[in-house]
């Protein structure tokens, strides 16, 4: 299995792992005790594997990369928001951001460099996409970041979404094996619901989610009608809202579990009464919660906030019309970690954002 850029270690779920050491003739346990050095124990440099047979370590060796992304930058936000600027192998670079709120530390990582969208309200869209992140650059965050606030006796991290750059669904089977890893019982043993997956509405891949783990889903919809959302979204012009709920439906919602539809809430484009409207017969109630997200403003961004009355508005509306609907704290706003902002660092380079 030689190829010239080896595959990350941490984006081989376990069963995956034990197969490629058996096929190979070494012994497949190996594998738990990998997952148990670094995932358990921090430990990513094979010789600290102690436990592991020779054979096998060179064979990891060889064939595979055990590194982790390192933070070439951090800066912390006066709300206690952390974000982190995190360089692969290449030198390319990713955002991830950690949020504190009440007794949850959620981290939002990177599934992509850049993004194939080109959603007209984000920073991140204007980019453009430059690759795929493998599944172990994906972990990868995860690692050095929790690696990070381990080394400075902070607490741990609880939660995980797939809110930073890219479109997670875009990079199907990297997302999934990332997601098969953060929810290892012998590895970082995360809950399914603490896990969360945020797409744009990629209708192929929504109609494969009965082979992900059973995280919890977030659609960013935004607009409860097409030609609006089509002028936020170019991807609704071939997935339109009709084709977006028929594909929905196919999502295996497990009891009591339902779906979060993000609504980025914008100053006279989706903030008036026939949106309400529209949303309400639009989604299914029962199955449905609502998140509005405050528009974040940027340099050069076209589109602005509401006033803090119309989204309180427009939220309690919607719960009067029967859909469970919050409102997103905007975190981290002063370093331009909030969402959408997970651009300039990536795309200038450079370390000092103020
Ligand atoms: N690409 C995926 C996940 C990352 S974006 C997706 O679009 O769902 C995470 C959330 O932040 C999405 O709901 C996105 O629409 C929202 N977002 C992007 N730019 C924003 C901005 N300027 N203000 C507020 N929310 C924004
Ligand atoms: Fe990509 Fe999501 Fe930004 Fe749209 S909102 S451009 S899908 S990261």
């Amino acid at each position: 299995m030689k190829t010239d850029i080896k595959p990350n270690i941490y984006g081989y779920p376990l069963p995956l792992l034990r197969q490629v050491l058996e096929d190979n003739k070494l012994p497949k346990f190996n594998a738990d005790q990998i997952f148990n050095w670094a995932y358990r124990n921090f430990k990513f440099d094979p010789i600290e594997w102690t436990n592991i047979g020779k054979k096998t370590l060179a064979f990891i060796e060889e064939n595979f990369d055990t590194s982790i992304p390192k933070i070439v930058w951090n800066g912390l936000s006066k709300d206690g928001t952390r974000k982190f600027l995190l360089a692969m192998n290449d030198s390319k670079t990713v955002e991830a951001v950690a949020i504190p709120a009440r007794d949850r530390l959620t981290l939002c990582i990177s599934s992509q460099v850049g993004c194939a969208i080109g959603c007209t309200f984000c920073h991140t869209g204007t980019m453009g996409l430059t690759r795929h992140l493998q599944g172990g650059e994906i972990v990868g965050q995860y690692l050095a970041v929790q690696k990070f606030l381990h080394e400075k006796d902070e607490p741990r991290l609880s939660n995980i979404v797939y809110m930073g750059q890219g479109e997670p669904l875009h990079n199907f089977e990297n997302v999934k094996a990332s997601a098969e890893v953060f929810i290892e019982p012998k590895g970082l043993g995360l809950s399914q619901r603490k896990v969360t997956l945020s797409t744009s509405g990629l209708i192929p891949a929504i109609e494969r989610l009965m082979e992900f783990p059973p995280v919890n889903i977030a659609i960013s919809l935004h607009a409860a009608h097409d030609d609006i959302r089509t002028e936020l979204m170019p991807i609704n012009k071939r997935y339109d809202l009709t084709k977006l709920f028929a594909a929905i439906k196919t999502i295996p919602l497990k009891a009591h579990r339902r779906i979060t539809y993000e609504y980025i809430l914008i100053k006279d484009l989706n903030d008036r009464p026939e949106d309400i409207d529209a949303l309400v017969k639009l989604l299914p109630k029962k199955e449905s919660k609502m998140n509005i997200i405050p528009f974040n403003e940027y340099p050069e961004s076209e589109f602005k906030r509401p006033s803090n009355e119309t989204i309180k508005w427009f939220m309690d509306e919607m719960n009067r019309r029967g859909i469970v609907t919050t409102v997103r704290a905007t975190k981290g706003d002063d370093i331009l970690a909030a969402c959408g902002q997970l651009k300039s660092h990536s795309e200038e380079g450079k370390l000092n954002l103020w």
